[in-house]
């Protein structure tokens, strides 16, 4: 017999199964095929561990927090536990806290709402809305590059700093280098936030080997799609600062005074969450930390092909420009993700074409990353404001590779072999007779 020891990480060869593996989607021909989901970095498909604890849950779906039934208080269990899942899922201190949110937005927009008054921010103009839209004022300042920081961070004013960054590029998949970027700020005392929407779901992200002081993230991109994120690190900003919202929940005690009204609000990470929790937002979320760090190595290995047979495929297409933050390097650290653009191709008319022709779903556009996406479009020698992006994830296969490549080719040597228009300023088969499912048909 051979004993585990006490630190072994539990591994598994075998990738955790997605609802929807056996989705087929209908052609504008009339015929069916199986759908080939290459947009696993808008949202991932549910986990079916996700699903089942979700199902298993519901029967003991009550308020949290604030009922003394007994189904009241299993909820309240299912969601604190949450919490402690998705603190040890990012390697978060003891003295952590862990705040659910909707999304990556909410979280990154309720910590911009808690800096302390008069903290600089640093942050970098390639990335995601998200995570470059909620930091306003005089004290903000946008660098577009990591040698850029620590001039950025020495002409910040005395007070806290908060540098952003994120781990992984929603528009190229490149890693960041998080720990150097760290670095550099902790020279200059700057505390860091790490937008992980795009990174958590591909590797395991760890709060203190990286040195970072907030994580944050989406369930939706972690195969957990209901509606709930986190905001993880240190309280105590959080602590001092006004609630996010205000209401239920948030408070410990409310006292008329004539006047006015007396609030102490709640000290955890309550005073953050006003209103009912999404108890099963936050139990999907946990149950996705723990499918997915039971699998980490038979994912990286699947997503690492993958990605190898995708970028290979996609330079083989005539016209292709593939997007690169780093200058087209091969051999950098990615995840599954890669944005391109194709000479004389509109990016929405090949997305549109994909989908209705070949059963393929990517995505078009500027990516929530109006300036990255631009940049890069123009770095790559690229015309127009547009790209496409495919993305990897549990629900890929070398089959949905293997047929983007193809129908890429076919675009791009033929064209489409249907008509489309532009309605709305979207490419749409014309006509479309692609039939609903039936429980949208038979509405
Ligand atoms: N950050 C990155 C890198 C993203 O890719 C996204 C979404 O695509 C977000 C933040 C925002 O995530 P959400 O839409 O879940 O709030």
């Amino acid at each position: 017999m051979t004993l585990a020891t006490p630190h072994a990480r539990p591994v598994s060869h075998v990738l955790p199964r997605v609802t929807g593996a056996a989705l087929t989607v209908p052609l504008v021909d009339g015929r069916r095929v199986p759908y080939a989901n290459l947009d696993h970095a808008a949202s991932a498909p549910c986990l079916e561990a996700v699903r089942d604890a979700v199902d298993e849950l519901l029967p003991w779906y009550a308020s949290v927090h604030r009922g003394a039934g007994f189904a009241s208080q299993v909820s309240t269990k299912v969601y604190e536990r949450a919490r402690d899942v998705v603190r040890r899922f990012v390697g978060a201190r003891r003295t952590d806290t862990v705040v659910f949110t909707r999304n990556t937005t909410d979280a990154l927009n309720l910590l911009a709402r808690a800096l302390p008054r008069s903290t600089s921010v640093v942050h970098f103009d390639t990335d995601h809305h998200a995570a470059l839209l909620p930091w306003r004022g005089p004290r903000v300042r946008r660098i577009s590059s990591v040698a850029a920081l620590d001039a950025a961070l020495r002409s910040c004013p005395t007070g806290p700093r908060l540098v952003v960054v994120t781990g992984a590029s929603n528009v190229t998949g490149e890693v960041w280098p998080v720990a150097d970027v760290a670095a550099i700020a902790r020279h200059h005392g700057a505390r860091i936030v790490l937008d992980a929407a795009q990174l958590a779901p591909h590797r395991p992200v760890d709060i203190r080997a990286l040195d970072v002081d907030y994580v944050v993230l989406s369930g939706h991109k972690l195969y957990a799609p209901f509606g709930a994120g986190a905001l993880v690190g240190r309280a105590d900003w959080l602590r001092a600062a006004d609630p996010y919202l205000a209401g239920g929940g948030a408070t410990a005690l409310v006292a008329d005074r004539g006047s006015h009204l007396a609030v102490s609000w709640s000290a955890g990470p309550e005073r953050h969450e006003a209103g009912t929790p999404n108890v099963v937002g936050a139990h999907a979320l946990a149950v996705a930390c723990e499918t997915l760090g039971r699998h980490w190595d038979a994912i990286a290995v699947h997503e690492q092909a993958l990605l190898a047979r995708l970028r290979t495929g996609l330079a083989g297409v005539p016209g292709l420009r593939e997007l690169s933050l780093s200058g087209g390097d091969r051999v950098g650290d990615r995840v599954g993700v890669v944005s391109f653009a194709v000479d004389g191709g509109d990016p929405g008319l090949l997305a549109a074409a994909l989908s209705a022709e070949h059963g393929i779903g990517v995505r078009d556009g500027a990516f929530c990353a109006h300036i990255a996406t631009r940049r890069l479009l123009t770095a790559a020698g690229a015309s127009g404001t547009r790209a496409l992006r495919a993305s990897l994830g549990l629900a890929s296969t070398e089959e949905h590779v293997d047929r983007l490549v193809a129908a890429l080719h076919a675009l791009v040597t033929r064209g489409p072999a249907w008509n489309y228009a532009e309605v709305d300023g979207r490419w749409t088969p014309t006509p479309d007779p692609r039939p609903l499912p039936p429980f949208l048909s038979a509405a």
